[in-house]
């Protein structure tokens, strides 16, 4: 991720990076193990824990098997339900550029990416997979996203059989608002996680809109 972007994170929530190293330019170059695609997913979550978890600090963030990895250290079950949407969004987000991507396979290698930094021939085999549908007229960037969390939330409910649940959609003054009937608090990391997110990007096209962190 570009040093820049990294120390604007480290500045807006110094709390959550308490421990990483610094120098005289900032955020020591690097620590941060994925491109810069992912920084408004990265700063989703900043802005969730920063305001819910004041002992909650990052341990690593990176790129693994295509997707984005967060590891924290004092962790509460409301960060648990953030962190897994979080990782979720960036499998259909490219790492580079932040416009919505597909998880594929090549050469042994998985990766997140748009058809602008990869090729047609790595993407062919993964953009056949089934079209997202809208859902309440919502534009496709956030129903793909509300897809990923209606089916989050139902294999959860699988293991958690104590955690009956009825999710909400609407849309309210240009803003996406899903709430629960029931539930816990992890679910309501994994929801909040989407709202806030979908706050940031373009209803429509799924592309990031807001980079500037600390803005909700
Ligand atoms: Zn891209």
């Amino acid at each position: 991720m570009q040093p820049k972007l990294e120390w604007q994170l480290y500045q807006n929530y110094p709390g959550l990076f308490a421990g990483w190293p610094t120098d005289s330019c900032g955020l020591e170059y690097g620590l941060m193990g994925c491109h810069e695609g992912w920084y408004t997913v990265i700063e989703t979550v900043c802005y969730l824990l920063s305001a819910r978890n004041g002992s909650i600090r990052f341990l690593q963030i990176k790129e693994k098997f295509g997707c984005l990895r967060i590891y924290f250290q004092r962790s509460d079950d409301y960060s648990k339900g953030v962190k897994q949407m979080a990782e979720l969004i960036s499998a259909r987000t490219c790492e580079i550029c932040g416009n919505p991507g597909v998880l594929y396979k090549s050469a042994g290698w998985l990766a997140t990416r748009c058809l602008s930094h990869t090729s047609a021939e790595n993407l062919a085999g993964y953009c056949q997979q089934p079209a997202i549908k809208s859902i309440r007229n919502m534009g496709i960037g956030w129903s793909g996203l509300v897809t990923d969390l209606t089916s989050w939330v139902e294999a959860y409910q699988k293991y958690n059989a104590n955690c009956d649940w009825k999710l909400e959609y609407r849309k309210s003054n240009g803003r996406l608002h899903v709430n629960f009937l029931g539930g816990d608090n992890t679910l309501q990391g994994a929801i909040d996680c989407v709202n806030s997110y979908c706050s940031r990007i373009d209803e429509c096209s799924g592309a990031c809109t807001i980079i500037n962190p600390g803005e909700q």
